[in-house]
């Protein structure tokens, strides 16, 4: 792995040198443009096995049993197959509704309302804001996505009435004011269990993934003795990236951060030894 490390360390110094005498603008700066597009790529690849791939409780709120639905589905957009059709419960009466969102509760009657229980988001565990792919910690099904526009529309306005009910409690109340600028998370329920290491991770990676573009920005200018270190370092936290987006986002492993770091190193070690023997032979030649 240390081979490939080396190689991916030149590649990065060549494909570097090679972009800057190819474009007008600076290496840098196409770098800095590079972090949006892998956090995009990371945010749809999360949100495609959230909603298809990662198993949870189907999590349908309204049963004859006391307690949402427990029955295992693949994904948030899967219901088990009590509840994904439309069809009139013999015991209770209770019409089951199939395309209930899972942000949405249902009472036995049928009618519709927000769930108090957000779910996890990209990159914040408690999600309760509203993106192109996610309502208050849930993916969104793509039929969603696709219609988003005027929901989108909607839900920014009654966001930003919320904000200035908050502000207008805060200026009407002496007391508590942290209560109003800082109300406690609502409680998280019905997303899978593994995101709570997968939303962390998501996030360990694009730190990753910014420390590696950084480095490889700044060591474009600098002697190239000295940008042959920055760029080993750069692909050490590209190595990072992977190793973060391996244990914790792919296997969700319960302590990913210790493995992702044993990885970093396992691959990254041999190379720090050369270059500090490396670096004390020159200086003392030198
Ligand atoms: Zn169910």
């Amino acid at each position: 792995m240390s081979d490939f490390l080396v190689f991916l360390a030149q590649a990065l110094t060549r494909g570097g040198r090679f972009l800057d005498g190819l474009t007008p603008i600076p290496w840098p700066l196409l770098l800095a443009v590079l972090l949006p597009v892998y956090a995009t790529g990371l945010n749809v690849m999360i949100w495609l096995l959230r909603g298809r791939v990662w198993p949870l409780a189907c999590d349908y709120p309204s049963t004859t049993r006391g307690h949402p639905c427990r029955n295992v589905v693949p994904g948030e957009w899967h219901r088990c197959r009590h509840h994904r059709r439309a069809t009139r419960r013999r015991t209770d009466g209770h019409v089951v509704q199939p395309n209930l969102r899972r942000w949405q509760t249902i009472s036995k009657t049928g009618q519709i309302g927000v769930r108090r229980h957000v779910g996890r988001g990209f990159l914040r565990l408690t999600g309760r804001s509203s993106t192109l792919l996610y309502r208050r910690g849930f993916a969104r099904p793509v039929g969603d996505v696709v219609r988003f526009l005027p929901t989108w529309w909607t839900e920014t306005r009654d966001r930003w009435r919320a904000v200035r009910t908050r502000l207008a409690l805060l200026r009407a109340s002496h007391a508590g004011w942290r209560a109003v600028l800082w109300p406690q998370p609502p409680p998280v329920a019905g997303v899978a269990a593994r995101l709570d290491k997968v939303v962390p991770a998501a996030r360990a990676s694009l730190y990753c993934t910014a420390v590696g573009l950084l480095l490889v920005g700044v060591s474009v200018p600098v002697p190239r003795s000295l940008a042959a270190y920055g760029n080993y370092l750069a692909s050490a936290a590209f190595l990072g990236t992977w190793a973060v987006l391996k244990q914790g986002v792919w296997l969700a492993a319960d302590n990913w951060l210790r493995l992702a770091a044993k990885d970093v190193f396992a691959w990254a070690w041999p190379f720090v030894l050369f270059s500090v023997i490396g670096g004390a032979v020159l200086s003392a030649n030198g």
